[in-house]
């Protein structure tokens, strides 16, 4: 029977995990790696690291379970910038991370140059540091690296690049759709952007190959585990993971609630033009081929949690807040807005704050703990609200994870306040499952991205609640969020 390796290489660590037909999880090794940040605002990785602690994971999983896996499938840390030298395989310096922001002033400029409009209608994106554009162009502003880089011997790529660069021997330089429309560099759903790459001055001739996210594009180096082996897959992390939980359907969405919140909504096969404040972004269909999501995050959802633990000291720990939250028939009309660092999309105002109303007497440190569940709920109710306006899509169902998810409660009241189930799945590292289905469906494992999501086990919670008191929930909610507002913009006028 065969097995599926998934690679999942991380911002801090790199995972290889064995994926039976069945749909059940073999094993899994994984290694953690340095995180270096040479001065303020600037975070690297050593991608040498990021290549052998994957390689590591993976031999050590095959020795000691034994697997002969059908194939692999990469899923990795997205917008993370590589460049090597095509012949010796050596990086010519460190992977910039996506959470570095030394193109700040470059991004500004450029927005003040009036150039964001050509960005967001041809990648979907913001023109914002945190993609690999402008990341890229720092890399090559020596002239003796662009001149090598003009003349071919040089390769970018974001991290499934530079795997497959090197699991290969160099034989390859490909990405896929869902990480190349991470680069800012990739008209959605077709191909590099001439325009885009004359705007931040790279040369075509660094650039990966666009192969589909679900096929075979070559095999490993036949030395590194023992045989050659089928590279079958490779998504970015937050895609891999709707895949994973098979939302490849329009309207499908799973939202993954930890420190912030993050949410990808599968739109069709045509690119949607994102609401202010979201990205569109590439996806994966049904049948493995290219789709699109609208991609959107709300910026504080479990932190509420850790504010309340740490900050206040109202809670000992972040699952205490469901005892409390049940010890309370209702939220006695006390709303909490997170906006420690602004509100994000639907509103965009940065110089919101966090706001608590609805205080009386009576409210209790379980009325403050409910509330602050409550608002990781109506945020994520109302990103994906924006997500669907105007468009014909409607939410069948919510797909979950994330290290919150573990409370009931607010998995049963977001179920209550979406009025649309929410789906927990039992197995939780759905960015994995994602990179092994896409691998799988490359080489017959599973027929179809359904075949495999029907392995997959999920708790179902069903909305109780009527329309009437979702309406109710919602109207105090949005008042909430009105004097959020109100407040901001009286202090700044
Ligand atoms: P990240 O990947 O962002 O570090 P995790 O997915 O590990 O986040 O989730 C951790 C977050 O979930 C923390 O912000 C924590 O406060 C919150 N959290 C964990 N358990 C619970 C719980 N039972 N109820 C509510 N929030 C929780």
């Amino acid at each position: 029977m065969p097995s599926i390796l998934a690679l999942d290489q991380g911002t801090t660590s790199s995972r290889a995990v064995l994926i039976h037909e069945d749909g059940t999880v073999l094993g899994q090794v994984q290694y953690e790696f340095a995180q270096h940040f040479p001065s303020p605002g600037h975070v690297e990785h050593d991608p040498r690291d990021l290549y052998h602690t994957t390689i590591e994971a993976a031999r050590e999983l095959l020795a000691k379970t034994g697997e002969k896996p059908a194939a692999i499938g990469i899923t990795n840390q997205r917008e993370t910038t590589v460049v090597w030298d095509r012949r010796s395989l050596e990086p010519i310096g460190p992977a910039i991370v996506w959470q570095d922001r030394r193109t700040t002033e470059r991004c500004a400029a450029l927005k003040a140059a009036g150039v964001e409009p050509l960005v967001r209608s041809r990648t979907g994106l913001v023109l914002d540091p945190y993609f690999s554009a402008t990341k890229l162009e720092w890399m090559l502003r020596d002239p003796a690296i662009r001149r090598r880089a003009e003349a071919g011997e040089l390769a970018f790529g974001t991290v499934d690049s530079w795997l497959v660069a090197r699991l290969t021997g160099g034989r390859l330089h490909v990405t896929d759709p869902t990480n190349a429309s991470r680069t800012m560099l990739y008209s959605l759903g077709r191909s590099w952007d001439a325009e885009l790459l004359q705007l931040f001055g790279i040369p075509a001739a660094v650039l990966p190959e666009i192969r589909p996210s679900s096929g075979v594009v070559g095999e490993t180096e036949p030395g590194l585990f023992g045989r050659p082996i089928p590279i079958g897959g490779i998504a970015g992390d937050q895609q891999a993971a709707l895949v994973g939980q098979g939302c490849v359907r329009p309207g499908m969405a799973k939202n993954t609630y930890g420190t912030g919140a993050f949410l990808l909504l599968y739109a069709g096969a045509e690119p949607p033009a994102p609401p202010p404040g979201l990205l569109a972004t590439a996806a994966v269909d049904a049948t493995g081929g290219t789709g699109f999501a609208l991609e959107g995050s709300v910026f504080i959802a479990g932190a509420v949690m850790q504010w309340l633990r740490d900050g206040l000291g109202l809670l000992a720990t972040a699952a205490e807040s469901e005892a409390l939250a049940r010890s309370v028939p209702d939220n006695a009309g006390v709303y909490f807005v997170p906006a420690f660092v602004g509100l994000g999309s639907p509103h965009w105002e940065p110089d919101a704050r966090g706001t608590l109303t609805g205080l009386t007497r009576g409210t209790t440190r379980a009325h403050l703990a409910r509330a602050g569940l409550e608002s990781m709920a109506f945020s994520s109710r109302e990103l994906i609200a924006s997500m669907v306006a105007g468009t014909p899509l409607s939410l069948p169902v919510l797909r979950v994870d994330g290290g919150a998810t573990a409370n009931d409660w607010l998995m049963q009241f977001q179920a209550d306040v979406l009025g649309v189930p929410v789906e927990r799945p039992e197995y939780v590292e759905t960015t994995v499952l994602g990179a092994a289905a896409l691998a799988g469906l490359a080489v017959g494992v599973w027929s179809s991205i359904d075949e495999f999501v029907g392995t997959r086990r999920y708790r179902r919670f069903t909305p109780q609640a009527g329309a009437d008191q979702r309406a109710k929930w919602v109207r105090g909610w949005d008042r909430a969020v009105g004097a959020a507002l109100h407040w901001a913009r009286g202090s700044t006028g």
